[in-house]
């Protein structure tokens, strides 16, 4: 794969393509018509989601109307309360929540949630943004079903600057008003399969969707795009283990591509000798990372690999954010690529992640040491990496799928 159509494919799919959306089915059919183009026959593979249309989403604080978007799948309804800003999670600052709408920092994660349902919040609100940055957007944010578990309080995302003023005027009252209709819709995973010589398999992931304001060239066509590249090279080279591609759909919504995947061919996971994810890769600056989730023989060997190969990387045995996840909490090996970007050359989740950011000759470079590394593991005798999760890794997966707090945080 050449870095001038890699180029093209970052044109080609420079859109907003989040999970269940209609353009990010526009995307998997792409990925399908690109595999195609090789000669080679993926299909889609689609799995049910939640989605809401959203109506009306109002923030009023003391009377004056805040821009914000409504929580997707939070419920509709009408709360007023006092604000109670909440940085903190212990006990103390916990007591506070009892009646108010409270305004977090960061993601409406798992805990976070069950925190204030169980000290009583009426709702929520959360901002993102920078509030050094000159635009005003807002990401469109959901109440995952996980996380709600059918309890749902109403909530609203804000831009950072906002919630700022709010704390610094000392914001005392607010009101929130949501209108919206929920239903099931589907998302998509793209599968294509190139036979080896044997029933194992090597199962290679990257999700294709992206966030609201996003293009996701980086987070994560890139990787796309890798698996793209690394797809070509296999169809023309034999290889002992199968390998299977899977461009997931709504990874972004919390993995929900490759764990209906997972789900769906549970059966078939004990074939799979390990999981390659790649997601970010190709950008201007930055380290070049593999975080595996396995036993930790494959850090060494992927540090001793890539130095033999002129290759610069950092290995570490960790869970990523990713598709790798689900795969290795399901018992497969699994390694995630990843050039990371330092802090504010290539950020994620916003308007700003487009192929601005991207280095298309970086992106060949990415892709061929990846594709050393699939050639190897696709052509031993056999893999080598152990089928047995360390317990180390058990517990980080237990704390990553919130099945464990971690007490540390
Ligand atoms: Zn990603």
């Amino acid at each position: 794969m050449k870095a001038n159509q890699i180029n093209q494919m970052f044109a080609d799919a420079a859109y907003v393509r989040m999970g269940g959306s209609q353009s990010e089915l526009k995307c998997a059919n792409y990925l399908k018509e690109k595999c195609a183009q090789m000669g080679l026959e993926a299909h889609l593979e689609e799995f049910e989601v939640d989605m809401a249309d959203m109506e009306a989403a109002e923030l009023i604080i003391d009377g004056k109307v805040i821009p914000c978007k409504g929580y997707l799948c939070c419920g509709s309804g009408e709360v007023t309360a006092p604000l109670y800003y909440m940085p903190h999670d212990d006990v103390y600052s916990l007591s506070g929540c009892k009646g108010k709408i409270v305004l977090n920092d960061g993601y409406m994660g798992y805990w976070r949630y069950q925190d204030l349902l169980e000290n009583g919040a009426v709702g929520f609100i959360t901002y993102d943004g920078n509030a050094n940055y000159a635009d005003e957007d807002i990401d469109q944010r959901e109440l995952r079903s996980y996380v709600s578990k059918g309890n749902k309080i109403l909530g609203v995302n804000i831009n950072a600057k906002q919630a700022i003023e709010l704390v610094k005027g000392n914001a005392k009252e607010a009101t929130i008003r949501i209108k919206q209709k929920e239903y099931k819709g589907k998302s998509h995973n793209v599968v294509l399969d190139i036979l080896g010589e044997t029933d194992e398999i090597i199962v290679l992931t990257a999700h294709y969707d992206s966030t609201s304001l996003s293009q996701g060239a980086y987070d994560n066509m890139s990787g796309s795009i890798g698996l793209l590249g690394i797809a070509e090279k296999f169809a023309k080279e034999p290889h002992r283990y199968g390998l299977r591609f899977i461009w997931c759909g709504s990874e972004e919504r919390g993995l929900l591509g490759s764990k209906a995947y997972v789900a769906a061919h549970e059966e078939e996971l004990k074939n799979v000798a390990m999981n390659i994810n790649l997601d970010m890769i190709g950008c201007i600056m930055g380290k070049f990372i593999a975080c595996c989730t396995c036993e930790e023989k494959l850090v060494h060997y992927l540090e001793y690999m890539a130095c033999v190969e002129s290759f610069g990387i950092r290995a570490y045995q960790d869970v990523y954010s990713s598709d790798s996840t689900p795969f290795a909490d399901k018992g497969v090996p699994a390694v995630s690529f990843a050039r990371i970007a330092p802090n504010n050359t290539a950020t994620i989740h916003n308007s700003y992640d487009t192929a601005k950011v991207m280095n298309a000759e970086q992106m060949v470079i990415d892709i061929d040491f990846i594709s050393r590394f699939v050639a190897q593991m696709a052509n031993a005798g056999k893999c080598p990496v152990s089928k047995e999760m360390p317990e180390n890794m058990k517990e980080k997966l237990d704390i990553y799928l919130a099945r464990k707090r971690d007490k540390k945080k």
